[in-house]
């Protein structure tokens, strides 16, 4: 870089003038490294999982803290895109964006009810129970309704009394055990939001 005379006298005034700002103590304060926010993901354990809402079916990672000993609760506090997922790519909508809140929300079911028939009341119980009076239900009432032949003798071996519902947020393999455990059964009510 070329520099005439005149340049060069106004770049020395200004280094002086910056030199004698710092001896007089209006400089800047140094940085201290305890100031630093720290990287809020450090320490965290990652879960892959697959945003439950449609059936797109996002990758989303859920970012929990908690060491996962015994007696530890994990504690899910961040969720974001998955940038590995060929569905998406790291990118969420604003549905799953926004899925720590449906995570910590305090109206959010985390165990199996039961309203009798006749009852208003939704009771609790343990998820033994539930699967037994599951199995239970279905086998008594595909024993009383199965129909194994039509007016005309045909074999239909179909079952019209239950449907079935499943989770849009099954992986494909999820997704093709559920169509054949539920067509075996002979229940032709089945949806999946992911159209198995
Ligand atoms: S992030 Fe949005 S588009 Fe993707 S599965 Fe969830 S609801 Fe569907």
């Amino acid at each position: 870089m070329e520099v005439n005379r005149r340049q060069f006298f106004k770049i020395c005034g200004a280094g002086i003038g910056a030199s004698s700002l710092a001896a007089l103590g209006v400089a800047p304060e140094p940085a201290y490294a305890d100031s630093i926010r720290h990287f809020k993901l450090a320490n965290t354990r990652e879960a892959r999982n697959t945003c439950p809402y449609c059936s797109v079916g996002c990758g989303v990672i859920l970012y929990s803290r908690g060491s996962g000993g015994k007696n530890v609760s994990q504690n899910i506090f961040h969720i974001e895109g998955d940038a590995d997922h060929p569905v998406n790519r790291g990118t969420l909508c604003p549905k799953g964006a926004g899925l720590v809140d449906f995570i910590q929300s305090p109206s959010r079911l985390q165990y199996p009810q039961v309203r009798e028939p006749g009852s208003n009341e939704w009771k609790r119980i343990s998820w033994d129970d539930a699967f037994k009076r599951i199995a239970r239900l279905v086998k008594d009432d595909r024993d009383a309704n199965f129909i194994e032949r039509n007016d005309s003798g045909d074999t239909v071996n179909r079952w019209l009394s239950t449907g079935f519902l499943a989770a849009s947020a099954s992986s494909n393999e999820a997704g093709y055990m559920t169509h054949k455990v539920v067509r075996s059964l002979g229940i032709l009510g089945f949806d999946n939001q992911a159209r198995v």
